[in-house]
């Protein structure tokens, strides 16, 4: 167990970064994050912050000699500079961060499991395309196999002279068939180090233009329906990667059942409800968790709950958000708003 008073390192410097030290503040423990880029939000509520390239192995050295346990909030981190962390313990294990960095590699290992993705193929070259149509046919999605998030990434082909009609950008590629689904959700669990694994309620989740924009929970009753396959699955794999912390698994709820998309090893935005919502937040299970601290209750703390993003440039009226009792507004304090960027989010409770 790490008691209060030790310091948490914190790799990546957004928003989840951000709300995962305010809930380590709250137990007692300081953060020190280590991202590259110079304005981190996450920083900004750390006791200390080491801004370094991440192949810039005496800084990570450094890092890690303030650190008593070491957490990841972006799963792009790239895993071979983190051996300079040396014997500090990394949780998630990196295996998680592997797997889930690839979504070849992701989909593979979730079937070797029994899971479902939607019909998928490796595409590498134009004749690779070919073939990946040839066999899964049209709609479907193109989409890096690394590196891509919010959307970023993905081309989406309707029809075959879609497909003629793209320039391949010369990066390893996955190609997808179309999921035709009833709704999208993602199961929410934590995984204590000593295998106990606990399960938020599976927000149901709407997306706009690939960026998340709504979760609520509970889902509705196609949703509802789906939860404890998508459940039983989301267990194998966090069992399967020995996995302390909170794990997002995010699925189609198809016709025949739930469809794996992908999972997140980390804090995720469908789960930013439960900070109000929840008896226990997402943010301070995954501390209590590599902390190797008992977790906390993850039942719903509201009839229903509404999380919805704010997002890109558009200036919202926050007096008049918090002018109404039932709305909670969290801003992640990040000075540049751009289209397609988070910017904060708000979450509405309702009590009966
Ligand atoms: P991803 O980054 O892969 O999670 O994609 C972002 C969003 O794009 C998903 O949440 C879906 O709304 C949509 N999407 C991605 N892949 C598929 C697919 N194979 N079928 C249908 N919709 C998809």
């Amino acid at each position: 167990m790490i008691p209060p008073g030790e310091t948490i390192g914190i790799l990546g410097g957004g928003q989840l970064g951000r709300m995962l030290a305010m809930a380590a503040a709250q137990l007692g423990y300081r953060c020190h994050v280590f991202a590259p880029e110079p304005n981190s939000v996450a920083a900004e509520v750390c006791a200390a912050f080491t801004c370094a390239a991440w192949d810039d192995a005496a800084a990570m050295a450094r890092f890690a000699a303030d650190c008593a346990v070491v957490t990841y909030e972006f799963e792009n981190v790239p895993v071979a500079p983190l051996a300079a962390l040396g014997a500090v313990p990394l949780l998630p294990h990196p295996r998680a961060l592997e797997t889930a960095q690839d979504r070849l590699a992701e989909k593979r290992f979730v079937e070797r499991l029994g899971g479902r993705p939607a019909a998928f193929a490796p595409v590498d070259d134009r004749a690779g395309l070919n073939a990946a149509l040839a066999r899964i046919g049209t709609p479907g999605i193109l989409k890096t196999r690394r590196e891509g998030y919010d959307g970023k990434g993905q081309w989406r082909i309707a029809a075959l002279a879609d497909a003629a009609a793209l320039t391949l950008p010369g990066r390893p590629l996955i190609y997808e068939r179309f999921v035709e689904f009833g709704a999208e959700f993602s199961v929410l669990l934590c995984r204590g180090a000593d295998g106990d694994v606990r399960f938020w309620d599976a927000p149901e989740n709407v997306h706009e233009g690939g960026i998340l924009a709504r979760s609520t929970a509970p889902a509705g009753p196609l949703v509802q329906s789906q939860i404890a396959v998508a459940r039983e699955l989301s267990t194998r794999i966090a069992d399967e990667l020995d996995y302390v912390g909170v794990l997002a698994v995010e699925f189609f709820a198809g016709e025949a059942g739930p469809v794996f998309n992908e999972m997140a090893p980390r804090v995720h935005n469908s789960g930013h409800w439960t900070i109000e919502g929840a008896v226990t937040s997402q943010f301070e299970n995954h501390i209590r968790a590599i902390c190797g601290l008992p977790l906390g209750s993850t039942a719903l703390a509201a009839k229903r709950v509404e999380m919805r993003n704010v997002i890109g440039d558009t200036v919202e009226d926050w007096p008049q958000i918090l002018s109404d009792p039932a709305n909670h507004l969290h801003l992640y304090g990040k000075a540049a708003a751009r289209p397609g960027r988070k910017m904060g989010h708000v979450t509405r409770l309702t009590l009966a």
